[in-house]
């Protein structure tokens, strides 16, 4: 059977997210479409020869008899009406990151869902799907270094746009490291410290750059991650476990070791959609199997949820210069891990 899906918002991952569900993957078709810039979405769908109906309203897509499965990648502050309108139609959605752009909107999908008794939801928190943290948590579940005890890390972007502004570096890049540490160490926070020190000359209106974050789990593993979104000189992600008896490194991304003009180099990532490609594709065809099996495998709305919660203490925890609790309830049987 071919998942007939309905994708909310043609902005730029949308549009990716069409092409690979339409060129790449299988076992999907997209039927229909729906953003509010409808001129742009009628030409995109148009120029790409895809067969999809254009929807001028989001929730009428959601209804629509022919979808089976809805993709949201519209803005993070219109998620959770999409989400609860998939949730109401009884149908399964993958909802890009944020959930919702709030605690309490991510907590009412989870209510919602619950209520449903089925879950429906999976968030696109990628970096799950990324090979080189498949083989970093294989080997934590082998023991290959024993119990973790620390993990170091460090988000780095060349740079940001100007519509990057306030505390985004926390809920907008940092909120792939809190879902994917959560996921690798198989392990919730209890508390969050945030540390600013001299600011980069390019960090610009009013940003604070680099941020410096302190997470603490319930096992009492310590994190701290480096978030530095003016760093110039590429995107790069690294991530270290330090155990028991061994330390894993998060591999780096393939590349040509050249030794030339009297010099040792390795090229390095500037674009985040390169460094993370690979994973959207599996994201998305796992997303796809699951949901025909009527199943949910990947980031639960709970994950969203704690994200959000997560985020939410450390931009506290940046502005009050203070160790923040994580209070959250434990994990709803319903969400259980796999
Ligand atoms: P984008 O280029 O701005 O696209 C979002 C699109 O949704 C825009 O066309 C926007 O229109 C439209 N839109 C806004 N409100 C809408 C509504 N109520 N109904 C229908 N359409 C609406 O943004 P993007 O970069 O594609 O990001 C979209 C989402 O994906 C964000 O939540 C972002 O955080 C997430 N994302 C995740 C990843 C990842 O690594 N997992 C990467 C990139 C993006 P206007 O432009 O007129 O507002």
């Amino acid at each position: 059977m071919t998942l007939k899906i309905g994708v909310i918002g043609t902005g730029a991952i949308g549009q990716d997210h069409i092409r690979r569900l339409t060129n790449t993957l299988t076992g999907a078709e997209v039927v229909a479409v729906n953003d509010i810039n409808l001129d742009e979405t009628k030409a995109f769908v148009a120029r790409e020869k895809l067969g999809a109906k254009v929807y001028d309203n989001g929730q009428e897509l959601i209804r629509a008899s022919d979808v089976d499965a809805l993709v949201v990648t519209s803005w993070g502050p219109s998620h959770a009406e999409f989400v609860l309108g998939s949730i109401a139609a009884g149908k399964p959605v993958f909802c890009e990151k944020p959930l919702a752009t709030t605690a309490k909107d991510a907590r009412s999908i989870v209510d919602a869902e619950i209520r449903h008794g089925r879950k429906l939801v999976q968030v696109g928190f990628m970096r799950r799907y990324d090979a080189g943290y498949r083989m970093l948590k294989a080997a934590l579940q082998a023991g290959t270094i024993g119990e973790a005890l620390m993990v170091h890390c460090a988000h780095r972007n060349p740079s940001v746009p100007d519509t990057y502004t306030g505390d985004m570096a926390l809920t907008d890049s940092f909120v792939h490291e809190i879902d994917v540490l959560r996921w690798l160490l198989d392990d919730d926070y209890v508390t969050a410290q945030v540390v600013n020190g001299r600011d980069t000359r390019r960090a610009e209106g009013g940003l604070r750059d680099p941020h410096f974050v302190l997470l603490e789990t319930r096992k009492g593993i310590r994190i701290d991650v480096e978030i530095y979104v003016n760093c110039q000189y590429g995107y790069d992600i690294q991530c270290q476990v330090v155990g028991e008896t061994g330390i894993a490194n998060l591999p780096e991304p393939m590349s040509l070791l050249l030794r030339k003009d009297a010099s040792l180099s390795q090229a390095i990532l500037t674009d985040w959609k390169q460094r993370f490609i690979a994973s959207y594709d599996v994201e998305l065809q796992e997303w796809i199997n699951s949901t025909r099996d009527g199943e949910v495998h990947g980031p639960t709305s709970w994950d969203g949820y704690f994200a959000s919660v997560t985020a939410d203490a450390c931009v506290e925890a940046k502005r009050t210069r203070a160790i923040v609790p994580i209070s959250i309830d434990d994990t709803p049987a319903f969400y259980a891990r796999r």
